[in-house]
């Protein structure tokens, strides 16, 4: 098989996915050619990332389901139960794989639990043994579905996020310990979907909370898998949200706040996202004013991203205008299923619709920018972190102008950096001269750099502010040495810390190596069962598990250098 490279860690190799590929550089190479050319370099010469360049004037990114909006009952109501229960789990399937072929990103069920547990009570599906014991096992292959299907665009797998937790109906608590207990089982290998877990005070943040005990099945789970993930629903953020209007994407992308409607996560999505290469500009600046004070270099700095954070604002204009003069027929998943806030199938014009979303202007590397303005790290030098936290504020207020001034949603994203956070320094590294470069890899958005070895309570308290600045979305990961089985106090406290300290959305991470020959567990480069050299390393990418061979090389270089975050 010829290889096309890997630019993306859940993608395999096939003959329509090699087919895919090279039609997808040959139209993103298009589309470079159709920008202005001061757009398109700064795309090839990696100021800034222009993501999923082949969907720019063809579709959106992503999109949170409104499943309830218009679920098809009439498909379902004259069935026998079981068939019901069966079909109902296609229909979920159906909708992953159509929509999954119609937009770039990722999809999310906000409450997959409660909005099942409601589809069951319309249909009057009662909570039998039978009834329940066939739920159970429709979950499992869903799950098995998520983690094996690679067959979006012929070769990777659909990016699929179920937050859960708040359900207070009997058949959607079972619903929540179901996904949970059968996630579990699946064994380590199955790492997808992505389960969020939605923590809330009064319903199961606390012992005497009646989902108490799907809290704490979500943190054994998350002992052994790294998933669940954390959505902090009594955190500065989210507080003054319904928790079941919150959701997010396994990638972290967030959109909750509305020029045009509802503040909801439900029926909307990002439209599109550009991220802008920090360092670059703290090169420039370094080089230019290297004897001016740190303050001046970094009123320079914020000059110089509002400069670029302007031009990538048209960029995502011009992108969503091209979008918006699609024929609504273009997009005949949506058009079927009605899965936005307003109905699709009745809108006059695309912009109807896709004013709802987000457009979001991405940052990565900010540990880096204080380390080459001032050749220390922001994390453990207080001052270095305020200033770490002003510039923050000074990109999200600008983009708060924005937003007032176009009427449009646009947001401040802490880009996960999946394949930037090797391209970047890559480039970089032909026109500047750093030691940050010999790494070969940017740290993520705000992120403290994963080499810090700070306490993980320290990393959690430094990365809160940040969160609420990063409107389209954050996630801070804890890096544990190895994984925390039976632990699950230990990540309560840890969840804890992040709500009292403004933390939107919390993951673990730690290294699973699992021997290929007799499945043994553990961190080895050699089984320490059997003495096999066939390792499989999961770790997490940028918000999905994967696995490391598929990693691109920025990434394998950052896992190389993680260090835990111990208490
Ligand atoms: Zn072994």
């Amino acid at each position: 098989m010829i290889d096309f490279g890997i630019e993306n860690a859940s993608q395999r190799k096939s003959y329509i996915g090699l087919i895919f590929n090279k039609g997808e550089k040959l139209y993103k190479n298009e589309v470079l050619d159709s920008l202005p050319i001061e757009w398109a370099e700064l795309h090839k010469n990696g100021s800034i990332h222009i993501h999923d360049l082949d969907g720019y004037g063809l579709t959106y990114n992503c999109l949170t389901f409104n499943l309830l909006n218009k679920f098809p009952y009439h498909r379902f109501k004259e069935k026998k139960d079981t068939r019901k229960i069966i079909e109902i789990f296609e229909y979920l399937k159906e909708i992953i794989a159509k929509i999954g072929n119609e937009q770039s990103g990722g999809m999310s069920f906000a409450n997959f639990d409660d909005d099942l547990s409601i589809i069951f009570k319309n249909l009057s599906i009662t909570e039998t043994e039978n009834n329940l014991d066939l739920i159970k096992d429709c979950i499992s292959s869903f799950i098995l579905w998520c983690n094996n299907s690679h067959e979006r665009a012929g070769q990777v797998s659909y990016y699929v996020s179920l937050n859960i937790g708040l359900s207070i109906q009997n058949i959607g608590k079972k619903i929540c310990e179901f996904i949970i207990e059968e996630f579990e089982d699946a064994g380590n290998e199955v790492i997808k979907p992505n389960i969020i877990f939605k923590v809330k005070q009064g319903i199961n943040r606390n012992q005497e909370d009646e989902n108490y005990f799907l809290y704490e099945k979500a943190c054994l789970c998350t002992a052994k898998k790294m998933i669940p993930t954390y959505l902090l629903c009594d955190s500065t953020p989210n507080k003054k949200y319904n928790p079941t209007e919150i959701a997010v994407m396994g990638c972290r992308t967030r959109v909750l706040q509305n020029n045009h409607g509802k503040e909801t996560s439900i029926g909307r999505g990002n439209i599109d996202y550009i991220t802008i290469n920090l360092p670059r500009i703290a090169f420039e600046i370094e080089k230019q004013y290297f004897s001016s004070t740190t303050d001046e270099k970094i009123e320079k700095f914020i000059f110089k991203w509002k400069e670029t954070a302007t031009i990538v604002k048209n960029i995502l204009l011009d992108r969503y205008n091209k979008l918006i003069e699609l024929p609504i027929n273009d997009f005949p998943t949506n058009l079927k299923y009605d899965l936005w806030i307003d109905n699709f199938s009745n809108t006059p014009n695309l912009r109807e619709i896709f004013k709802n979303g987000t457009f979001s202007i991405g940052f990565i590397g900010l540990s880096e920018v204080i380390e080459i303005l001032t050749d220390k790290k922001y994390y453990n030098i207080e001052e270095l972190y305020q200033k770490a936290v002003y510039i923050v504020k000074s990109m999200r207020n600008y983009i708060d102008e924005l937003r007032q001034l176009y009427n449009m949603n646009f947001t401040l994203l802490a880009t996960s950096g999946e394949l930037i956070s090797g391209r970047f320094p890559s480039i970089d590294k032909n026109i500047f001269k750093h030691k940050i470069l010999e790494k070969e890899y940017y740290t993520n958005s705000f992120h403290i750099d994963v080499d810090s070895n700070i306490p993980a309570t320290e990393k959690i308290k430094k990365e809160g502010i940040f969160h609420e600045l990063c409107n389209g979305g954050a996630i801070t990961y804890v890096e544990l040495k190895s994984s925390p089985i039976g632990n699950y106090e230990g990540l309560q406290e840890l969840i804890e810390v992040g709500i009292s300290n403004g933390t939107s959305y919390l993951g673990f991470n730690f290294p699973l190596d699992i021997c290929e020959n007799c499945g043994e567990k553990g961190v080895f480069d050699k089984c320490e069962n059997c003495g096999s050299e066939k390792i499989k390393r999961i770790r997490r990418v940028s918000g999905y598990l994967e696995i490391l061979d598929y990693f691109t090389q920025g990434k394998k270089a950052e896992v190389k250098n993680r260090k835990k975050n111990i208490d």
